[in-house]
């Protein structure tokens, strides 16, 4: 039996993550739940699996659950409560599926309380991959992957050293605008960026999925989670969404990790590591799939992955950089005040304005966060919706 936090409980990677559970009765025990807004949902979820305790982002909803729920479980708010359920002493692991930045906190605080994590928000290793990293190491817990290309890479990997990998392959669906005209851009409206064809995720990650900059993330990821130097990730397009990613060795084998698109599989391998234990949730027909195809990604219409490529190998505060710009972006695409081709200009003028720290400090990571989503508002105009 392992002990859960799960914290972005009413996401999509949250629920899914509620279904693993509920499927693995015997292996997992949610003691934890935290959630952003969505106290209706996270209300449900705690009478249905019952943790010892839970967290809402606002302090007045938090009071009021508390009323409700009386004192059996108890009720934090805020990033305290962030703080507060990731290390809890019952847990094990702490699953982090947050979206944007508000989950680094909480996964270094985890870290440090000996607790494992299975990293979802990809932000907190595009940020401070170093510090995650080497305060990992110094603890002795492991971080896990729940992203499904990462969860592949490390499937396929199978603990061989860095040195006999000659590169890793993420694998693209190559999102909503694969065959999309460059002059086209312009136009594309959220409702089209919002159609991913083959994942069914957050608003934010389905954005970044058209734009590519989720691929862009997930190189500075794979980066920090296997050891590996920038020049040895690749991006492959891979539009069936069957192989997650692959690992090619250095005598020229490759080994890819395959099956239909369903994000409970990551999960579940990542709470139940080194065990596999069965489940009937994910079946893949390979004869009906009939073919997989494989293409280079358009760096010239999809130029996230070039700026990525960029940010990863100069590395310092320029992932954190980009990673808040792109944030600021997507949300002002969202909000009607960018063009979708305007989301990668923004990003590339924010990187370029920006006086990158070497091996920086978790604050000094902040402060280039703050500062970039302030100069991303000043390039879009306008300013944050009040
Ligand atoms: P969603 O938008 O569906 O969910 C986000 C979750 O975070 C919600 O539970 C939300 O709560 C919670 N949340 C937001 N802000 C706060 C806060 N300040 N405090 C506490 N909780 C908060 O996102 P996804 O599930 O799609 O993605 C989550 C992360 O996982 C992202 O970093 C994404 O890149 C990554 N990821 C997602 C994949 C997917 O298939 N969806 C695949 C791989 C990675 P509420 O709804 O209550 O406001």
């Amino acid at each position: 039996m392992r002990n859960v936090v799960l914290l972005g409980s009413t996401g999509s990677i949250g629920t899914s993550t509620l279904k693993v559970a509920l499927d693995l009765p015997d292996r997992l025990r949610l003691v934890g739940l935290a959630a952003g807004n969505n106290a209706e949902l996270l209300t449900e979820q705690t009478w249905r699996h019952q943790p010892e305790a839970i967290s809402l982002a606002d302090p007045e909803k938090a009071r009021a659950l508390q009323n409700v729920l009386g004192t059996k479980i108890q009720v934090f708010s805020g990033p305290e409560g962030l703080i507060k359920l990731a290390t809890l002493p019952a847990a094990q692991i702490v699953l982090i599926a947050i979206v944007g930045t508000a989950g680094l906190q909480p996964a270094l605080a985890a870290i440090r309380a000996g607790k494992d994590i299975a990293v979802a928000s990809k932000e907190i290793l595009v940020m401070a991959g170093e510090i995650v990293m080497r305060e990992a190491q110094r603890y002795g817990v492991r971080v896990l992957t729940v992203d499904s290309e990462h969860s592949a890479i490390f499937q396929c990997l199978d603990n061989q050293p860095a040195a006999s990998v000659r590169r890793l392959w993420l694998t693209a669906s190559g999102g909503p605008f694969r065959n999309t005209a460059k002059e086209e851009f312009p136009g594309i409206t959220v409702e089209r960026a919002l159609k991913h064809p083959s994942w069914v995720m957050g608003r934010k990650i389905t954005i970044d999925s058209a734009t590519l900059f989720n691929k862009g993330l997930e190189m500075i990821e794979a980066r920090w989670l296997f050891g590996v130097g920038m020049d040895r990730v690749g991006v492959i397009v891979h539009p069936q969404s069957i192989v997650h990613s692959l690992v090619e060795f250095v005598d020229g084998s490759l080994l890819a990790q395959l099956s239909t698109p369903d994000m409970c599989l990551p999960i579940q391998y990542a709470l139940t590591y080194p065990d596999r234990v069965p489940s009937d949730r994910v079946q893949t027909h390979l004869a009906k799939l009939g073919s997989l195809t494989f293409e280079e990604p358009d760096l010239e219409r999809f130029p996230a992955l070039n700026l990525a490529r960029e940010a990863g190998e100069k590395g310092g505060t320029l992932p954190a950089v980009l990673n808040a710009a792109n944030e600021i972006a997507v949300e002002a695409f969202c909000n009607g005040s960018l063009r979708f081709d305007q989301i990668s200009e923004t990003v590339a003028t924010v990187m370029r304005r920006h006086r990158r720290l070497e091996h920086p400090t978790l604050d000094q990571i902040l402060e280039a966060d703050a500062g970039a989503r302030r100069d991303a508002w000043d390039v879009i105009g306008g300013g944050p919706p009040k």
